[in-house]
């Protein structure tokens, strides 16, 4: 899954990426400028900003040397002023260290470099491994893993740093952090993310449990997600239509599933013959069972006869749908 998910994503960004000055360059000075002036503000509002202060200040040399009423009037109304001089502190230490730094640690090291900022330059500017988490990002993971973890809890910033580092591409770093960014930015927004034109949809999992508009959760308590989903008994001959899961979902690989009503849009539905409640951690499941009719046998299903349903590992919803439906296993 890992290495087609960087695939789509990176095809979407090469095709639908904003054109921004900061991604014309890999000079880690401005890009580094970029970053900073981007942290709670937005971009349109940085624009204006990136060219005036690069005309000012093109270099981290001329930086070093600002006046300091010179570098706040540049800065004037972006606000949050200590981050422009923690830029003046960090651009002397750079100097005096004879050039920009070129490894994470050491980028990490600067005044006013968090763990954020040294990745986008670690990555950007020299091609390094580092994945970037910002706002942005952990709203897609907590969506693609439908993940209703406190966003703003410390342990959840660190689940996600791991997360994401494993998906990070290795080969193109650069790309996929911007790549992750930019979807986080222009897709999958707060509200009402637009699922339709995600490249990512098929590794959704929010989006498969439609709990998109319910992510990422943020506050103290762990809030519980409610989910409803429609699963069809579709029988040929005593048989009964179901799929197994794969390596993509590790915790219930190699469980059958039946089969969900958005999976097979050709399905002739029956009346519903009831519906049960099901939590798995923070999951609410309302689902409903619903008897279904297929004129072919689709793609990825197969079909289960009796005794091969009895013998067969089921997923607890899958073998409570079935109980529902008169099938005692
Ligand atoms: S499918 Fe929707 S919720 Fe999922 S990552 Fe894409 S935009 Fe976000």
């Amino acid at each position: 899954m890992t290495e087609e998910f960087r695939e789509a994503l990176a095809r979407w960004y090469d095709q639908h990426h904003r054109d921004l000055p900061w991604r014309k360059t890999r000079d880690p000075y401005r890009i580094w400028i970029s970053e900073v002036m981007l942290q709670q503000t937005r971009v349109s509002a940085v624009l204006p900003y990136y060219q005036r202060f690069l005309e000012r200040f093109p270099t981290v040399e001329a930086l070093a040397a600002a006046a300091e009423a010179d570098l706040l009037a540049a800065w004037a109304g972006l606000g949050y002023y200590s981050r422009a001089r923690n830029l003046q502190r960090a651009a002397k230490q750079i100097v005096a260290q004879g050039g920009f730094p070129r490894h994470y640690d050491q980028i990490r090291a600067l005044s006013g470099v968090g763990d954020y900022t040294a990745a986008a330059i670690a990555s950007i500017a020299f091609h390094l491994p580092y994945a970037v988490l910002d706002g942005n990002v952990m709203r897609v993971l907590a969506r693609l893993d439908n993940d209703p973890s406190d966003i703003t809890a410390s342990a959840t910033r660190k689940k996600m740093q791991q997360r994401v580092q494993q998906l990070l591409d290795p080969d193109e770093p650069a790309k996929f952090n911007q790549a992750m960014m930019e979807l986080g930015a222009t897709i999958c927004l707060p509200k009402q993310p637009q699922c339709g034109q995600c490249p990512v949809q098929t590794w959704c999992e929010a989006r498969h449990q439609g709990t998109q508009n319910q992510l990422p959760v943020k506050g103290r308590k762990q809030r519980s997600l409610q989910i409803e989903r429609v699963l069809l008994i579709v029988e040929r001959k005593g048989a009964i239509l179901l799929w197994r899961r794969g390596p993509e979902s590790p915790k219930l690989q190699g469980f059958w599933e039946l089969p969900e009503a958005g999976q097979l849009p050709s399905a002739k539905l029956g009346k519903p013959l009831g519906e049960f409640r099901h939590s798995i951690v923070n999951h609410n499941y309302r689902v409903f069972v619903v008897p279904a009719t297929l004129t072919k046998t689709p793609a990825g299903f197969q079909w289960l006869e009796p005794s091969r349903l009895r013998r067969a590992p089921l997923s607890t919803m899958a073998r409570k749908a079935l109980a529902l439906a008169g099938r005692a296993l």
